[in-house]
């Protein structure tokens, strides 16, 4: 992980995206590339990931608002992985709304020993991921797997929703990128990590795959065809278990070709 400061904020013509209620009880407040969800209980909301500082504040706060959901009902921030365009906006929900953040412990480590990645300060450390730990709010579990690879902390997530009542399982990926130096132990790790979670959510039943980054699982493109979508058609999130699994042997297998001949360098 590089310890250097934020890039300036871009525009916010290349960010900004409508906050939408997605399913029943899981609605996006994301941006064009990054994801954040709200996926609310009977005992107030569990935020997924947190995008970049610079776009948590209009996204999550004022999209929250626009859902009529209540960003102070927050109790749970669940972030994939330290880097900046995840963990941007849990300083601002731990400070302003006493929202609870779950990481990675090795994620935590890193941000407590950055010096640069953090100008306007750092989430103070707070719930260490574990696998297969449950974070439970009312009527609502999300379940992490830890998949360590693009980071050493980075998590998964396992949790179901509904669709017009209908219940629904969604695997929750993070860290698709080989964001790290291009050894055979490094790739070996995150190789693991595909199978662990493809096992995961094979045992789930999981029928949709969901990227912490809004435009690797097409979110404002399933937006649009939402609200297209007539009676009697399936959710545009809606995969099917067997892409679930064919999406983690594609990962699997690009990291195996990765490892064999390593590109050139580094992204
Ligand atoms: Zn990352």
């Amino acid at each position: 992980m590089r310890d250097v400061a934020p890039e300036p904020a871009p525009a916010r013509s290349t960010w900004y995206a409508e906050p939408a209620k997605v399913f029943d009880n899981l609605y996006f407040v994301g941006s064009k590339f990054h994801s954040s969800w709200a996926l609310k209980t009977s005992q107030g909301i569990i935020l997924l990931d947190t995008l970049y500082t610079y776009s948590s504040e209009e996204e999550i706060v004022g999209g929250l608002k626009k859902l009529k959901l209540d960003p102070a009902s927050v109790k749970y921030v669940i972030i994939t992985h330290a880097h900046g365009d995840h963990v941007g906006g849990a300083k601002l929900m731990q400070d302003r709304f006493h929202s609870r953040l779950v990481m990675g412990g090795p994620d935590w480590d890193w941000i407590e020993k950055s010096v640069n990645s953090y100008p306007e300060g750092k989430p103070k450390r707070d719930i260490e991921a574990e696998d297969d730990q449950k974070i439970t709010l009312g009527d609502t579990t999300v379940t992490i797997v830890m998949t360590p690879g693009h980071t050493p902390g980075t998590l998964s997530m396992l949790f179901s929703v509904k669709d017009h009542g209908k219940p629904l399982n969604i695997a929750y990926i993070s860290g698709q990128g080989f964001s790290f130096p291009y050894t055979v132990p490094n790739f070996d790790v995150y190789i693991q990590s595909q199978r662990k979670m493809a096992a995961a959510a094979a045992r789930t039943g999981a029928t949709i795959l969901m990227s912490n980054h809004s435009l690797f699982d097409g979110a404002i493109t399933n937006i649009k065809m939402l609200a297209a979508r007539k009676p009697g058609e399936p959710h545009p999130y809606e995969l099917g278990a067997d892409a679930v699994a064919r999406y983690f042997k594609l990962t699997e297998e690009c990291a195996q070709a990765a490892r064999l001949k390593p590109p050139a360098a580094r992204p």
